[in-house]
């Protein structure tokens, strides 16, 4: 089984260094907030994921999700977990505490999160999904349905799902077929499959509270036809108790590649009661607060396993010994696999990215909270611009970045890597699906390229590059260095966002072929600008704590030479345009 430390010096950085966004330190609602309070909140939280919630990691993979006479068994282990989970209180971290919640802000749960994503993805999903569906319900739902279902769902009581999905319609939800009906007391009748729902069904809670998306009879085809219905997996009664069984059932659990933990289910629904959420024929809108909030942490389950894997490759690169280097002093043994070239590389290729990860994210959390809280709306709007530029940044490019450092993880464990014994092959597994849920890496592409660029008029992207601009001109000379080699490929993106523009009114299969390329470009020059942030306070402060901004400096230094560079790779690849990929005769 890998080992994990939560990587708190650094989370503890962030918070005390990096919260430099001006209206983030002016929304009053987090001012109590504190560096102190912080510390003792992710030390408990990093006790919790280390020795609770990691051990449940081996035990889902084992003994994964099951039906068993109709009813959905977690892994050995889960049920315990989760009810310390929720005794403690760790589902309610960022709920609003007018529901029980405990009302941090994102600059803190988004940390959370990334430790629980490290120690098990498995066991977190049980309760992330509550938590979107909480969200939902929080900006769209009337005040009666928040006051019946918001309480239990913030105890962790009830637990929530989003079910889109259906055997035709994954990506293209405009062609889903489940049926709502209207009743005459204003509830409607839910009918048809959705499929891989996520803890759709399970044993961990009282309740489960679905929001799934539907057509009323006399809504038009298409997505301008889609509806949002609450549908409890048991009626709750006026008084908030649990009644009977809704028409929900479960068909099956799938048989997964990773992720066995988490119970992924088809899921019946006949004649089902459902409540309708907020206006008809909006529902693909209202669920997309759900949808984007959760794209974001899904890049940070992306981060999570990265670290996770990082840890356990750089503790056996120091424990393998295998071969000689260049200049080895050894006389008689091999040198440890860390003394080669290619396996340093390899792990500074990790830990640059990871950190530069963690950096961006805690900027985007900011962004976020700004987005939702702040008094002046003209700042609120352009955080909210950001944080839609950055949602599909930081979903892709992070899971895709995991699975090239759980790939590496292995490669550097060797044969041990692919065998069960060190359990990285299962951090591989586990990953895998998080380029591909919460809408495929390819398709978050396309919606940075057409709905974030081309549809803004490159709008969001030129305020981007002029605050990259304007906020990485630093008065250190020893940054400057960096900002200068940043400026370079701050100006390939902006060529690359042109070329787009231009190519879109010519040939759209060159915008949808360069659509991934243009993602990646955007990614690379957004880690580097957290890396500058992160800079600067590592040079004004270096006196202060020397080993641990060394590192910093010298971990940013690997990233500007060896990993900004793709950003160019990107834009040089796209360029070359559609033709032959679109002429091409596949046999
Ligand atoms: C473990 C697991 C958990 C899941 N959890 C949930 C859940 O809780 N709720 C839920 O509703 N769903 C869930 N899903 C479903 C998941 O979100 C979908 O599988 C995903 O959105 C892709 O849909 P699809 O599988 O139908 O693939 P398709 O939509 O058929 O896509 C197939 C391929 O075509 C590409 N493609 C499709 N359209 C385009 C396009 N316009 N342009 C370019 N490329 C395109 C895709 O990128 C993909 O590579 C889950 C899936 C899994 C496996």
């Amino acid at each position: 089984m890998p080992n994990y430390t939560a990587p708190l010096d650094d989370m503890l950085f962030l918070f005390e260094k990096l919260r430099d966004n001006k209206n983030y330190n002016e929304l009053e609602k987090y001012n109590e907030v504190n560096s102190d309070l912080v510390k003792d909140i992710l030390g408990e939280a990093a006790k919790i994921s280390e020795n609770l919630i990691l051990p449940l990691a081996l035990s889902g993979d084992e003994n994964p999700a099951k039906l068993e006479n109709g009813v959905v068994r977690t892994p050995p282990g889960y049920k315990e977990a989760y009810n310390k989970y929720i005794e403690d209180g760790w589902i309610s971290l960022s709920c609003d505490p007018k529901y029980g919640g405990q009302g941090m802000p994102k600059t803190v749960s988004a940390f959370f999160d990334e430790m629980l994503s490290s120690a098990s993805l498995s066991f977190k999903l049980y309760s992330e999904l509550t938590i979107g569906a909480y969200n939902c319900l929080l900006r769209h739902a009337p005040d009666e349905m928040k006051d019946k279902y918001l309480p239990k769902m913030v105890e962790g009581k009830w637990s929530g799902t989003m079910c889109l999905t259906e055997p035709v319609c994954g990506t293209d939800l405009g062609m889903l077929k489940t049926k709502a009906v209207e009743q005459k007391d204003g509830t409607f009748k839910i009918s048809g499959q959705k499929i891989f729902i996520t803890s759709g069904d399970h044993d961990l809670t009282e309740n489960i509270i679905h929001l799934v998306i539907a057509r009323a009879s006399d809504s038009p085809s298409g997505t301008k036809g889609i509806s949002l219905f609450l549908v409890p997996k048991y009626i709750v009664n006026e008084d908030g108790s649990i009644g009977p069984r809704n028409g929900v059932s479960t068909g099956s659990v799938e048989h997964k590649m990773g992720i066995k933990g988490s119970a992924t289910c088809v899921l019946n629904f006949d004649e089902a009661v459902g409540y309708m959420i907020g206006p008809k024929n909006k529902g693909l809108n209202q669920m997309f607060t759900m949808m984007n909030l959760e794209r974001i942490v899904v890049g940070i389950q992306g981060l999570g396993i990265s670290e996770i894997a990082y840890q356990n490759s750089l503790s056996y690169a120091k424990e393998r010994k295998q071969g000689k280097t260049n200049n080895s002093k050894s006389t008689n043994g091999a040198d440890f696999i860390i003394e080669h070239a290619d396996i340093r590389r390899s792990l500074l290729n990790m830990k640059s990215i990871i950190e530069g990860e963690r950096a961006l994210c805690f900027w985007l959390s900011q962004q976020t909270e700004v987005s939702l809280y702040h008094s002046d709306e003209k700042v609120k709007q352009e955080a909210s611009d950001y944080v839609s530029l950055m949602t599909p940044v930081v979903k892709s490019l992070f899971t895709d970045l995991a699975m090239e450092i759980t790939s590496d993880a292995m490669q550097i464990h060797g044969g041990y890597g692919f065998t069960k014994d060190q359990g990285i092959e299962q951090l591989y597994r586990d990953n895998r699906i998080t380029p591909i849920y919460e809408g495929t890496n390819s398709v978050q592409a396309a919606d940075l390229v057409f709905r974030k660029l081309i549809n803004k008029n490159g709008d969001i992207i030129n305020k981007f590059v002029e605050t990259i601009k304007s906020e990485s001109d630093s008065k250190n000379d020893k940054v400057k260095i960096f900002s200068k080699e940043l400026n370079y490929y701050v100006d390939i993106l902006s060529k690359f966002s042109d070329w787009i523009k231009d190519r879109h009114l010519n040939d759209k299969d060159d915008v949808s072929a360069a659509a991934n390329d243009y993602l990646k470009t955007l990614g690379f020059v957004s880690l580097a600008y957290a890396w500058i942030k992160v800079l600067e306070v590592s040079f004004e402060d270096y006196d202060s704590n020397k080993k641990f901004y060394e590192d910093k400096i010298n971990t940013a230094k690997f990233f500007f030479e060896k990993v900004l560079p793709r950003a160019e790779f990107h834009y040089k690849s796209a360029i070359s345009g559609s033709s032959n990929i679109m002429n091409f005769k596949f046999n």
